[in-house]
């Protein structure tokens, strides 16, 4: 006999039109189908249990992005199981910062190769389809045009608390229990709502706008150009197209406005013709107090974010998914909890380095010049924004001695 309570008392999914037929049970069932939620119904799946993906739009799906896949980022998807060299995408093999020229001198340049493999460019829709052929051939059941609408946790009566509790998953179409269930449904996520784990610190909200043009890539790096305005960022996608994201505080009102902000940038695509229609989205700076309560976890931008321009915010889901399938094998939520704390320890710290910049046109001047005099102050900078050099090496001395760099700038 189970004992059913609501998720919480001012449940936003609470709605009269919810099937009340259960259909199937699952070990776990995931609200979301992006790029979070396949990850880890492929990571659960790889380990034996049963998934149910929930998502209410269709495949691909699109979403306003940068599409850079950090090395980081492709090694997180081999370990899914996901190859993407096979398929169109493009190479770039490391990062190239552009400062904005002024009256007085002309843009400060920096560039540094990543220490280990390239990372790639990849049209969103291409990768969601990617993701979504592996956790096929896993066996997950993906419901799409699905809206979770209502969840409520059943307690088994005389069992200590938390031990047997399952939830039932009431979507548009469909009633499912689950032993698990994942939020993967992304910033607005209701899942995080409803659980109570809404808590959390936001250091920054800034506004994203993409746009990809037919143009054959003139770098094998993805070029961030800095400006008062924020920072556009270029990434090869193929042999004939890049695509650019523009992040800022304001909003942009077009793309001409957005590019009107980046002359260098303007230059380059004098000839060349956009091949869609511009996205925009918002991106976060976001650290949540807690992403698991009872039978439940957050993961991707449900479970907190960091800024798009760090280029981070696909590694941080396919290592979360990662850990939170291993979780889930174990029974040991918490374990998830302490891990993803620790993943995200490295790209605030980045963020934060990098908003900095944005915030203060005297620290970016500076700071872009002691990249130009010292190219090996940015080449550290980023080994540790791909892991490959622990942040210990910008701390203490060497911290201090970037910092020198930058001043003396
Ligand atoms: C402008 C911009 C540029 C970026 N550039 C990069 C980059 O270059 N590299 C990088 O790694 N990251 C980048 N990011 C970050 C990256 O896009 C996100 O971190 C990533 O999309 C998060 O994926 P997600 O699956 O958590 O969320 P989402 O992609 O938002 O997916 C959430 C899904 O949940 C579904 N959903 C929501 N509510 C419900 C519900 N009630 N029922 C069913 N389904 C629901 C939605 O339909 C959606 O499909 C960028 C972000 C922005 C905004």
């Amino acid at each position: 006999m189970y004992v059913e309570s609501k998720l919480h008392t001012r449940n936003p999914f609470v709605t009269k039109e919810v099937a009340p037929s259960i259909v199937r049970s699952v070990d776990v069932f995931i609200a979301g189908g992006g790029p979070a939620g396949l990850a880890c119904a492929i990571a659960a799946a790889m380990h034996g249990l049963s998934v149910e993906v929930a998502d209410g739009m269709k495949p691909p799906i699109d979403k306003a992005c940068g599409e850079g896949l950090m090395p980081d980022t492709v090694h997180a998807l081999h370990q899914l199981g996901v190859d993407i060299s096979t398929t169109q995408s493009h190479p770039f093999r490391g990062i190239r910062f552009i400062g904005s020229p002024n009256r007085s001198r002309p843009a400060r340049n920096t560039q540094a190769d990543f220490p280990q493999g390239h990372g790639r460019g990849m049209k969103r829709v291409l990768l969601h389809q990617l993701l979504l052929d592996r956790a096929l051939a896993l066996g997950v059941h993906l419901s799409w045009e699905t809206l979770v609408k209502q969840t409520a946790q059943q307690h088994p009566a005389n069992a200590p608390t938390g031990q047997g509790t399952t939830t039932l998953i009431h979507t548009s179409r469909h009633t499912t229990r689950a032993r698990f269930l994942v939020g993967a449904d992304g910033h607005q996520s209701r899942i995080r709502a409803a659980a109570r784990l809404d808590k959390a610190t936001i250091a920054a909200r800034r506004i994203g706008l993409r746009q990809h043009f037919a143009i054959a890539p003139w770098t094998d790096y993805v070029e961030v150009y800095w400006s008062d305005h924020g920072q556009a960022y270029v990434t090869p996608i193929s042999a004939n197209e890049v695509c650019i994201a523009f992040v800022a505080h304001q909003k942009f009102e077009s793309i001409p406005q957005a590019l009107s902000f980046f002359p260098d940038l303007l230059a380059r695509l004098t000839a060349a013709l956009p091949s869609d229609r511009p996205r925009g989205s918002i991106t976060l700076s976001r650290k949540l107090h807690r992403v698991t309560r009872d039978n439940i976890a957050l993961i991707g931008d449900a479970s907190g974010s960091v800024d798009a321009v760090t280029g981070e915010g696909l590694a941080l889901c396919f290592r979360q998914a990662l850990a939170l399938a291993d979780a889930l094998q174990d029974n040991n939520l918490p374990a998830y909890q302490k891990a993803h704390v620790a993943m995200h320890r490295l790209p605030h710290f980045m963020a934060r380095t990098m908003l900095l910049m944005d915030s203060s046109p005297l620290l970016r001047s500076k700071a872009l010049s002691a990249f130009h005099r010292r190219p090996q102050l940015f080449e550290q900078l980023l080994q540790t924004h791909v892991g490959h050099a622990p942040i210990q090496i910008l701390g203490s001395r060497g911290l201090i001695a970037t910092g020198a760099h930058i001043l003396a700038g």
